[in-house]
């Protein structure tokens, strides 16, 4: 394609061409990024920037995608408002919304919203009220609904008909979640009648599955009945991964054992085939159940020990999980002893099951260690951060240290990735040296480190400056001759209940440092 070749008269033109691409072909979208022929010292542009962010997203490379789109929002929010920024506002809500930040994804959603009536665009607008409602579903069902319906109106008068049967779909379930089961149907009448939906299979699954999960809360056993159908019959026509996954999801419940592992078995092979895809592990436990009650004990052990290392592989928990994976295939040891006594077997089996559950919570819990350094990962830290921050107040504040290292890029680039893997191990085993007691010091992502202390921000920044002591100190030309690591960090503490802002501050702080030449700490405004 000739837009492969870089076009430095018309970089954002090439730009615009590869955010076309971001789905279609992501390779070549992510070639053109970086081609684009605008990079200062080696960062690349605010647009492309928000392109490498998206890709990252899309690849699966969560921390990086934020810190990306992070960094482009800052250019873009201080340019006159265009497309870029509300691409920007958009992916890094949806990430805030994938981390389980309801609260700042909605904020950003809403600031995307606020712009682009100012800019006057119709679709983003519609775009934007549609995502937030979608966000505020839990929090605010009210507004969630009015927004959705809004986006609804633009949608269908746009003659955007995809996207106003999705709103729809949001609504029935806004509806049916609310309990006014005859608005719910009204809307998915519209649905079901939308003529779009012969040519989006996977958009006639969801509306199917919407329809069975209506009617059997409704106890219409004959649109059960034909929902049911409807679902088989697209599972039969579509290879469409997706379809399976959301029909076999819909079609598993309250099903016999047998017809739930016939829909089952081809929506778990779909969803491998989509890589790492968030329903693998509910479609896998709903195929241990099944086998379970058909007595295959064996087949369940295999399907919960499949869940069990998808678990571990989500979490980047290594070897320690090792055995907890023998400590679970251990218990099922006993359940297939139990298995042989008939009498006792159903009930030995659903309680083994319960424990399996209950172990697999717990190593959840225990997998929010970051693989590489041995530190608590960013999952642990928001929900323990959380946690901590609830508990604040005047008496008793809560400190935040973000610590990012210098120019470790520069690291990778001269010496290898496996060496900067070294630098990060040594700098984690520096920050539990000066940890104390109670103190949560976790991997924030890359090469970003946050450490949490209770109490003012004096004592925590004091241990920085034993940290920064002991970086300068440290015999880094071991690893390599020549080799030099320094620290960026912002401390800041806080006496509200919000976390956030607490991280938000130590990081405008860390910023302020990386912005006036590297290498100190910045504790103040
Ligand atoms: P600055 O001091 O201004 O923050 O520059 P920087 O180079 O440190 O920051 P930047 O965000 O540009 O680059 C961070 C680098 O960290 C890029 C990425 O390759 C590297 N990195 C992130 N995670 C890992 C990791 O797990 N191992 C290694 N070796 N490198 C990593
Ligand atoms: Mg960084
Ligand atoms: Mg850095």
């Amino acid at each position: 394609m000739s837009a492969l070749a870089p076009a430095p008269q018309q970089p954002l033109t090439l730009l615009e061409d590869a955010w076309s691409l971001r789905d279609t072909a992501p390779d070549l979208a992510r070639q053109m990024a970086q081609t684009d022929g605008r990079f200062v010292d080696g960062h690349p542009s605010p647009e492309a920037g928000v392109l490498l962010a998206y890709l990252n997203w899309r690849a699966g490379h969560l921390s990086r995608a934020v810190s990306q789109v992070g960094t482009a929002l800052l250019d873009l929010r201080a340019q006159a408002a265009g497309p870029w920024l509300m691409r920007a506002l958009n992916l890094l809500a949806a990430l805030h919304s994938r981390l389980g930040q309801r609260d700042q994804a909605a904020a950003l959603y809403e600031e995307q919203l606020g712009l682009s009536r100012v800019v006057g665009d119709p679709e983003c607008t519609a775009i934007a009220q549609h995502d937030l409602g979608v966000t505020l579903r839990a929090s605010d069902p009210v507004r969630a609904r009015a927004h959705v319906a809004g986006a609804l109106e633009t949608f269908q008068a746009l003659g955007n008909l995809y996207a106003a049967a999705v709103a729809q779909l949001h609504l029935v379930r806004f509806d049916r979640e609310a309990g006014d089961l005859s608005a719910a149907q009204t809307t998915l009448e519209q649905v079901l009648a939308c003529p779009l939906l012969g040519q989006h299979p996977a958009l006639a699954a969801a509306a199917y599955a919407e329809e069975l999960t209506v009617a059997r809360v409704l106890d219409h056993p004959e649109r059960v009945k034909r929902a049911r159908r409807h679902l088989r019959e697209l599972c039969a026509a579509h290879d469409h991964p997706e379809l399976h996954i959301t029909a076999a999801l819909a079609l598993s419940v309250g099903a016999q054992p047998a017809a739930a592992l016939a829909v089952l078995t081809p929506a778990v092979a779909a969803a491998r085939a989509l890589g790492a895809n968030g329903s693998l592990p509910t479609l896998l436990e709903r195929v241990a159940e099944a086998q379970a009650a058909l007595g295959q004990h064996q087949d369940a052990v295999a399907s919960l020990c499949e869940v069990l290392t998808l678990e571990r592989e989500l979490h980047h928990a290594e070897r320690r999980q090792g055995f907890r994976m023998l400590d679970v295939l251990h218990r099922f040891h006993h359940l297939e002893a139990a298995a042989q006594e008939q009498q006792r077997y159903t009930a030995e089996l659903q309680a083994h099951l319960r424990d399996l559950q209950t172990l697999n919570a717990r190593i959840r819990e225990l997998s929010r260690i970051d693989g590489l350094t041995r530190l608590h990962n960013r999952d642990y830290l928001f929900q323990e951060g959380g946690r901590l921050a609830e508990l604040c107040s005047a008496q008793a504040p809560l400190s935040a240290a973000m610590l990012d290292i210098d120019h470790f890029k520069w690291v990778n680039d001269t010496w290898g990735h496996q060496l900067g893997d070294a630098v990060l191990q040594r700098l984690a085993q520096m920050l539990r040296a000066v940890a104390e007691p109670g103190d949560i010091v976790a991997r924030y992502g890359g090469e970003e480190f946050v450490m949490l202390r209770p109490g003012r921000q004096d004592a925590l920044r004091a241990s920085c400056q034993a940290l920064q002591g002991a970086v300068r100190d440290h015999a880094w030309g071991e690893l390599r001759p020549g080799l030099r690591v320094t620290l960026s960090i912002g401390v800041a503490h806080t006496e509200a209940n919000d976390f956030d802002a607490l991280l938000g501050e130590a990081d405008r702080r860390l910023y302020r440092v990386k912005s006036s030449g590297r290498n100190a700490i910045c504790a103040a405004d």
